[in-house]
């Protein structure tokens, strides 16, 4: 079913990804809010995604998301993007519940499927190459080609990992077409950091430890560390990345306090031995086979001592 299809007799849409979106969170809520806008403009379209980092600010829609999402709002439609489990859409789930129709639109290998509609494609780049074979390639504006540009972009970590297929590029090769000025919305978006990033990146990497044998890495950033450095959570994108190229790691783990104390959101990416995924499910989390995540309470040690258990069948 292609998304003109999906709109069919809906006259209120809602969009909501996941709690602490990233670049293809963002871009596929605001590439299918912007084409929605395009190609049924009589329908009203509601964005309800968290706070991000305001270097995404001049996509077209970044200003009219809700972040607070305390309205009250029942929706014809609901589009869930890029988001594996109800529970990973945080306050938004409100919406999901009450719409009267629900697709999910993702590419997590964990999404069970819990909308009406579910399209998931574990084998996709990024839920934004999703959504562009979902949508009608002549009626896609220069505004929705910036966003499903920019979530293939931070999915495949610029077109390199091995997620970034033919089918990847062929859409990317459209994309680029409509005019984009990909230098720019790369620099803009993903390579770009403030003095305050880079020196957060500095503060991890000095004190990352390896562990059994050099195969694992550890960084771990508590709440104090960040407000020392004057970052917030929504700074720290790259930095696992960062871990991850370490000579001889499988896997990189960063272990970051999230806004409640004691409780931590753990970022993993694996290389070419591990299944970082299998380690993020046991703890409650999800993702990839080399992007994965999940949230532990207690103290960064204990945290990596439990981490570092899970790991050790796959490390034999
Ligand atoms: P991150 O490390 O936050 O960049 O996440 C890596 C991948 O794992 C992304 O595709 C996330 O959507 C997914 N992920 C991260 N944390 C969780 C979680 N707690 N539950 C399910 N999926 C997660
Ligand atoms: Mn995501
Ligand atoms: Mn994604």
């Amino acid at each position: 079913m292609t998304i003109d299809e999906m709109l069919s007799g809906a006259l209120t849409v809602g969009i909501a990804g996941h709690v602490h979106p990233d670049g293809d969170c963002i871009g596929s809520s605001l590439a299918l809010k912007n084409y929605i806008g395009a190609v049924r403009p009589d329908i009203k379209v509601t964005v309800w995604l968290e706070e991000f980092s305001n270097s995404f600010d001049f996509l077209k829609g970044a200003g009219s998301a809700d972040h607070d999402m305390d309205i009250e709002q029942v929706c014809d439609l609901f589009f869930v993007v890029d988001c594996g489990d109800i529970e990973r859409l945080g306050a938004a789930a409100k919406y999901f519940r009450t719409a009267k129709k629900t697709v999910c639109i993702d590419h997590h290998m964990t999404n069970g499927g819990f909308a009406d509609v579910n399209i998931i494609q574990p084998k996709a780049s990024s839920t934004c190459e999703m959504l562009y074979y979902l949508m009608d390639a002549d009626k896609l504006d220069y505004a929705t080609a910036e966003c499903l540009y920019i979530g293939i972009a931070f999915d495949t970590g610029v077109f390199r990992h091995t997620n970034c297929s033919l089918r990847t590029m062929n859409a990317v090769g459209s994309l680029i077409e409509k005019g984009l000025d990909t230098e720019e919305l790369l620099d803009r978006t993903f390579f770009r950091k403030t003095f305050a990033q880079n020196r957060v990146l500095g503060l991890v990497l000095e004190r990352a430890k390896l562990t059994d044998d050099g195969q694992l890495i550890f960084g771990v950033l508590t709440q104090e560390d960040r407000e020392a450095c004057g970052v917030s959570i929504k700074d720290l994108d790259g930095i696992v990345d960062q871990l991850r190229v370490t000579e001889g790691v499988e896997a990189a783990v960063f272990i970051y306090e999230t806004m409640q104390p004691g409780e931590y959101k753990v970022s993993m990416r694996g290389n070419q031995k591990l299944n970082v995924a299998a380690v993020a499910v046991s703890f409650g989390g999800g993702g990839h086979i080399k992007a994965a995540g999940c949230t532990i309470k207690g103290e960064p040690e204990d945290i990596i001592e439990k981490l570092r258990e899970r790991f050790f069948d796959q490390l034999m």
